[in-house]
């Protein structure tokens, strides 16, 4: 694959495990759901950045950087295993944070700290605005930072999940399961763009359902528009000739509730269900309502029972104890 040529720097354990729900599978009498676990990564308790991480370290680490930017929420999964990656590759890592700082720092931004991340607290900015004149300064005191977009998407981090479909499709080949479709939390949108264009590259039918985690208010682009973009730039970093539209992506946009982060009923109900059917840990603000929005697929009679369906677990666990106070 064309993806082999660009720097990777190898940080977690893969591939990870695809394995069956099966007691919940027959609760829900609905299709075969089975569950992709990049919640176990292997980088600082995981989670479905470290695949991109590869690649934007690849990149980094090749440019001769010395220092990493990004930012997030001060729960942001992505920051957390950025601070890792860097501390794994020995690189400085800045991060900057929506929020005020804390008295007490847990969950994500707790491990933000233990990986001797520097960070810098932005207020009602939680998607990095202020990265750019943070660059700045650091190149002015004689650092060479690398800038790592919101998410880690951009069309190196995509990359990543062209490869990771690949190896979901090596798994589901050995276990001689076709697959129907892979649900899954977008928000960045690399995620999505990666596994859509890894089933186009394929040939493969199966429907790549992305969904949304966040009211679109992007005043510049909506979320599918950026996404269209994302995956037309992956395909020229891969220097495909593929193009994508709108009707080639598949975005469920109607399970936000009342916007990020904010935990209701069925995030509640999909994150007791996994726990008391398989034991897995859903976290609150990303696959508590990907899964909730499986739920509601399968109760609205979108899947036949001989389907199967993969659930993408993309991490998030750590959020589970700074949201404890909204979980019971
Ligand atoms: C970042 C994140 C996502 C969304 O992935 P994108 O590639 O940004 O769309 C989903 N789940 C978790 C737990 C995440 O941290």
């Amino acid at each position: 694959m064309p993806h082999k040529a660009l720097p990777k720097q190898l940080l977690g354990f893969f591939p990870t495990p695809l394995h069956s729900l099966s007691r919940l599978s027959d609760y829900l009498d609905g299709p075969h759901i089975l569950i992709k676990r990049d919640d176990q990564s292997g980088l600082a308790f995981g989670g479905n950045k470290t695949r991109k991480l590869e690649y934007l370290l690849g990149d980094a680490l090749n440019r001769d950087c010395d220092t990493v930017v990004t930012g997030g929420a001060a729960q942001s999964n992505h920051c957390r295993q950025t601070a890792a990656a860097a501390a794994c590759v020995g690189l400085d890592c800045h991060l900057v944070i929506g929020g005020s700082e804390p008295d007490v720092l847990t969950g994500n931004v707790l491990l933000d700290r233990i990986c001797n991340a520097k960070i810098h607290w932005s207020g009602a900015e939680r998607k990095g605005e202020s990265i750019p004149s943070l660059v700045e300064s650091l190149v002015a005191e004689g650092r060479r930072p690398y800038n790592i977009p919101y998410g880690g998407s951009n069309s190196i981090g995509a990359v990543a999940f062209v490869e990771a479909y690949e190896e979901l499709r090596k798994q589901a080949n050995e276990a001689n399961r076709k697959i129907d479709s892979i649900v899954f939390a977008s928000s960045s949108g690399g995620t999505q763009v990666g596994l859509s264009l890894g089933a186009r590259i394929h040939g493969d039918t199966v429907r790549v359902q992305g969904v949304a985690i966040d009211k679109d208010e992007d005043a510049d682009a909506s979320f599918m528009e950026r996404l269209v973009d994302l995956a037309n730039n992956t395909c020229k970093e891969l220097r495909l000739a593929e193009r994508f539209c709108e009707d080639d992506l598949f975005l469920r946009d109607e399970f936000y509730g009342d916007g990020y982060g904010v935990v209701g009923e069925a995030e509640r109900e999909a994150i007791s269900l996994l726990a008391r059917f398989e034991g897995i840990l859903l976290d609150p603000v990303y696959t508590g309502r990907a899964f909730a929005g499986l739920l509601s697929m399968i109760r609205n009679g979108e899947f036949t029972r001989e389907e199967t369906v993969v659930f993408w677990h993309t991490g998030g666990t750590p959020a589970l104890f700074p949201y404890a106070a909204e979980l019971f």
